[in-house]
């Protein structure tokens, strides 16, 4: 085995993610602010959602057909007199005697007396019955005490804690806050995350490339990744790899940002400018790459704008490192600055549909698409040319995981994923 220099700075994945962690966890909540329900939509509760009466509020029926005493139909079949019917929203104020029953629908409240419901495909009512010249009906199953009802308060009790502050809002925390009769909520402001790429080859989409220059296009999928995430992208221009300049778009960015996302200009090459302009800033640096691949060069700290500390991240030109680099290390810090409470990365277990040789002293994270099978997912690496290779990531669904130490990875072999 050949044993590889590690420059200090360049961190494993483990530790890389750790010092992502521990930044998160210094992170202080950002300010609040009210919004509309529906305006909530992937924002962060900054408050507490209460329950305002016990859910259900009611015995709830969960099936249409009888509420009867269990103890009534032991023996079957079962003939019960029915004294009314009772619909979702509807008032019964009699309490259900021995040998009664009451016709009754999905999520009315089970009368008193009655401890279960029959579900009406288990019941037969003759003609003369269901023409109403009759008032019973015949029962031909048992029910157990409880059955097809959800007893008051089984899922809450009036005050109980239905969502914690810190969690993001999709659309079940929508319905919850509904449910409790919320018309606004109280989020989190969402941070503002500057966006500034470097590079003298780079035009913007509106612009023809000339013969070797390529489309800005790390700007937008980095914007995409921030709002698609909580954040506000604020994009700024376009940096060359020129010291001056750069060291200006920098100061605009974390002079108006909660954070700064630069892409590009961060390996070895001659012209990869944004470590020696941050360093001259005063940047504290937490590392200065990882071992991973795409992203190795990948680069966090935090630089004082004179008033507070702003994080940023250096992130590889490659547009397939930007975007893996942002769902690893990006991704989580974003969320806490949104006021997210401690998050994880979504990694799934699936099944190699087929062989796999890389090398090893990496983490690697490669394009993939998983795929199939209700209980047996199933997960294939798309063939790439590197991490430039925008299409392989466009066709990708999720990265598979090879960890460092393996060569080689058999077909059928469970492996992670992490989702997009
Ligand atoms: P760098 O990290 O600056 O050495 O860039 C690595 C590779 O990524 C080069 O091939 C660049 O042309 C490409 N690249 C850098 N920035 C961008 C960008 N904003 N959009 C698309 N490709 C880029
Ligand atoms: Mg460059």
């Amino acid at each position: 085995m050949t044993s590889t220099v590690v420059p200090a700075g360049v961190l494993t994945f483990e530790q890389a993610f750790e010092v992502v962690s521990a930044y998160e966890a210094k992170v202080s909540a950002p300010a609040v602010e009210n919004v509309a329900l529906l305006d909530s939509l992937g924002r962060v509760l900054a408050a507490p959602v209460l329950a305002d009466r016990d859910f259900p509020p009611f015995p709830r029926s969960t099936r249409d057909g009888y509420a009867v005493r269990s103890a009534d139909i032991k023996i079957l079949p079962a003939k019960l007199k029915i004294i009314g019917q009772i619909k979702a929203g509807g008032d019964f104020n009699k309490a259900v005697a021995s040998g009664e029953t009451v016709e009754i629908m999905t999520g009315a409240a089970v009368p008193e007396g009655a401890d279960a419901v029959v579900m009406v495909e288990h019941t037969v009512r003759t003609l003369a019955e269901r023409s109403g010249e009759s008032d019973f009906v015949q029962v031909e199953r048992s029910v157990a005490a409880g059955e097809n009802v959800v007893p008051a308060g089984a899922e809450a009790r009036a005050g109980d804690l239905l969502l914690p502050a810190g969690m993001r809002i999709t659309s079940a925390q929508i319905a919850m806050a509904a449910a409790v009769g919320a018309v606004t909520l109280s989020v989190f402001r969402q941070p503002k995350v500057a966006i500034l790429a470097t590079g003298d080859e780079l035009v913007d989409v509106s612009e023809r490339p000339g013969a070797h220059q390529i489309r800005n296009s790390n700007t937008y999928s980095l914007a995409a990744q921030v709002t698609a995430n909580g954040g506000i992208a604020w994009t700024l221009p376009v940096a060359p790899d020129e010291e001056r300049k750069l060291s200006t778009l920098i100061q605009a960015g974390i002079h108006g940002a909660d954070l700064l996302l630069l892409s590009g200009g961060v390996s070895m090459g001659k012209f990869d400018l944004v470590e020696k302009v941050l360093g001259e800033m005063r940047a504290e640096f937490h590392f200065t790459g990882a071992l991973i691949q795409p992203g190795k060069p990948v680069v966090f700290g935090e630089v004082s704008n004179g008033r507070r500390k702003v994080p940023f991240f250096g992130l590889p030109g490659n547009p397939v490192s930007v975007m893996v680099t942002f769902d690893l290390f990006v991704r989580p810090v974003l969320q806490s600055l949104s006021g997210c409470s401690a998050t994880r990365l979504p990694f799934l277990q699936a099944r190699l549909k087929k062989a796999l040789k890389t090398k090893t002293g990496l983490t690697r994270f490669l394009p993939a698409v998983v795929q199939g099978g209700l209980y047996d997912p199933r997960v294939e690496v798309i063939p790439w040319q590197g991490s430039g290779d925008l299409l392989a990531s466009a066709k990708a669904n999720c990265y598979l995981v090879v960890p460092p130490d393996r060569e080689t990875i058999a077909e059928g072999e469970t492996v992670s994923v992490l989702v997009r």
